[in-house]
């Protein structure tokens, strides 16, 4: 009954479980074999007690059954409850440190392939299935349930297999001779075993239908999210109602939710049809089995107190048997659910895994050159970047312009191995970028993107990028970027929270503000190489002014890229590289540029002119 594939999860799930929170499944099992022991000390005691009473047995001797039976009871209830509570905290440590999987695989994955959309759709699926049915505590739960109605199926069909030898001297004829012949019990176990299959194949039909649509709407599930997300975001809130997005969003949830609503309907219709299948089987067993033992007992052929026994014991062992066969396929489609966990704990970064060490040198003598490198984004058709050769030469101050498009930001997303190139190399000291070791590799960008993106905690962490860190160097970066005023105005200065996600009293900063921010952080990284993408953007001119002033003194001793469309600040760097539709097509100082009279010079003219 148990597919390969359950088997290799039961192996997978047991290795890593037992390695995250060692001791809970060997807990499981003990709580699983004290839950199936409990109904049978009832019914074996209730039974030798019932009979006892009809044989006027002596009171002491039925008070001696009584309190054996309540001492065993309660003891298996007690360690039960006991070894429950103490395994909850367990439970709740095993999902976290799952998430936490999850989470470092999300920052491990390389960002191609993060951003694909099939990625994010593995990364729903793993989390959903890690949730909802196909979480692995459930499966544990299912692996444990399995060792309880293992044990119940023992311990039931020892006392019905009483039931069925043929009382020596039983009625010789009628319908009390027919119960005492092996072929009534045959019946019995004919319309037992009847249930059992059928509920089997609907349980696995049923899990086959469940499954199709949990597939069927990762994604819709995926933009119902994003949608929904969306009107609660306050970051959002204001373009939401300047803009009178509300109709597009709302009619975005909707049109998700109809789908989902359709396809949700779709399946509790087929699956309401195949349930009562087992349903009806079900009843004829109860009052087959019902009548069975009550005859047995109405013709003398086993007592009073055995009936109740046998009734009960029954009930568990077919109970226990449709459940083995419902726990089969719940395990059966859980070890599909998992496998989304495991599929995109297994995705590989097809980067290649560098592992030269980049040198720690105090001097920082760096040089970076493109060699005929050409980009092409997995999902577009055109080149991004097309045959760049390119040097970065060793503490030089560089500017890359271009119109929007123009391949800018793919340049530096390359440089930092965001990306890999399609074609062509690019070196540092000589070396193919790829062979770095990437963690020590990235150590030596500083980098503010467009969306530099500060987060809802400790200014400064933010700064940081660190829990712990040095607070005097995370003050003069701050002056350094600007931002000294500002802080001084906050009561609780670098601990203050920025934005009001995680803390009531967490504070608004403005666009420029944060862009300030963003810069420290740069600054804060101390890396050979400082690259800026429009960095003064949202910055006002006196602010922008003061950057630039200072800039000399930020980037002393380093090599510093920026991108701006602000032409003026261009203007005082060593290269000026100049992008048009993913061409480098003239680079120099910006006298030379000017006097070459090309696109730089257009650009710088066109600015000059509403600027003026
Ligand atoms: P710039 O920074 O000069 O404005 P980019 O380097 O951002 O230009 O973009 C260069 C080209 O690559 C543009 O045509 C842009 O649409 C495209 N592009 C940028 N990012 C992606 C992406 N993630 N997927 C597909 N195409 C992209």
């Amino acid at each position: 009954m148990k597919t390969k594939k359950e088997k290799g999860t039961i192996k997978k799930v047991v290795s890593l479980v037992h390695k995250l929170t060692p001791g809970y499944l060997t807990l499981l099992v003990i709580i699983r074999i004290l839950a199936a022991t409990f109904p049978f000390v009832g019914i074996v005691f209730s039974s030798i007690i019932l009979d006892q009473l009809v044989q006027k047995q002596a009171f002491e001797l039925i008070m001696k059954n009584a309190l054996i039976m309540i001492a065993v009871g309660s003891t298996i209830m007690l360690t039960r409850w006991g070894l429950e509570a103490a395994n909850w905290v367990k439970k709740i440590e095993l999902s976290h440190k799952i998430s936490q999987m999850i989470c470092e695989k999300t920052f491990d994955i390389d960002y191609d392939v993060l951003e694909k959309h099939e990625t994010l759709d593995m990364i729903k699926k793993a989390k959903d299935g890690m949730n909802s049915s196909g979480s692995i505590r459930n499966f544990c739960d299912n692996l444990s349930s399995l060792i309880e109605k293992v044990i119940s199926i023992i311990y039931s069909a020892v006392i019905i297999a009483t039931l069925f030898i043929p009382k020596l001297f039983g009625p010789q004829k009628g319908f009390g001779f027919f119960l005492n012949q092996w072929y009534s019990a045959f019946i019995m176990l004919f319309v037992m075993v009847l249930h059992i299959v059928v509920s089997y194949f609907v349980n696995k039909k049923s899990a086959a239908l469940q499954m199709r649509f949990f597939e069927r709407n990762v994604s819709y599930n995926r933009y119902f999210t994003y949608w929904f997300n969306l009107v609660f975001d306050y970051s959002i809130g204001k373009y939401i109602r300047l803009y009178k997005m509300q109709k597009v969003i709302l009619s975005r949830v909707q049109q998700t939710n109809d789908t989902l609503e359709k396809e949700y309907k779709d399946w509790l219709n087929e699956n309401l049809k195949i349930t009562l299948i087992p349903i009806l089987t079900e009843f004829v067993l109860q009052l087959t089995s019902y009548a069975y033992v009550g005859l047995k007992a109405v013709f003398n052929l086993i007592s009073v107190g055995s009936s109740l026994k046998y009734v009960t014991a029954y009930k568990i062992l077919v109970e226990s048997i449709a459940s083995i066969s419902d726990t089969f396929v719940q395990m059966d489609v859980q070890s599909k659910y998992l496998s989304f966990f495991y599929d995109y704990m297994q995705i590989e970064n097809k980067r290649y895994e560098g592992t030269i060490p980049t040198e720690k040198r105090d001097d920082n003598i760096f040089e970076i050159e493109f060699r005929d490198v050409s980009f092409k984004y997995d999902n577009s058709e055109t080149y991004a970047l097309r045959h760049v050769n390119q040097k970065i030469t060793l503490g030089t101050k560089n500017a890359v312009v271009g119109k929007n498009g123009a391949g800018k930001t793919t340049f530096i997303k390359l440089l930092c191995r965001l990306y890999e190139p399609t074609e062509g190399q690019i070196l540092l000291n000589g070396v193919d970028i790829r062979y770095y070791d990437y963690k020590d590799y990235a150590r030596l960008f500083s980098i503010v993107f467009q969306d530099y993106n500060l987060f809802s905690f400790p200014l400064g962490e933010n700064v940081a990028a660190a829990v712990e860190y040095d607070k005097e160097r995370v003050l003069e970066c701050i002056d350094k970027a600007g931002f000294t005023d500002r802080l001084n105005r906050l009561e609780k200065g670098l601990e203050t929270n920025l934005y009001q996600y995680n803390d009531d009293n967490g504070v608004e900063i403005s666009g420029g503000e944060a862009q300030k921010l963003a810069i420290a952080r740069a600054l804060y990284k101390d890396a050979p190489f400082v690259i800026l993408d429009e960095p003064t953007s949202a910055l006002d001119p006196v602010a922008e002014f003061e950057i630039y002033q200072n800039f000399d003194n930020m980037v002393k001793g380093k090599t510093s890229i920026y991108i701006s469309h602000r032409m003026s600040s261009c203007r005082f760097c060593d290269n000026i590289i100049v992008f048009d539709e993913g061409k480098v097509v003239e680079q120099g100082s910006h006298e030379k540029l000017m006097a070459g009279g090309g696109l730089y010079s257009q650009l710088w003219n066109a600015q000059a002119q509403y600027y003026a």
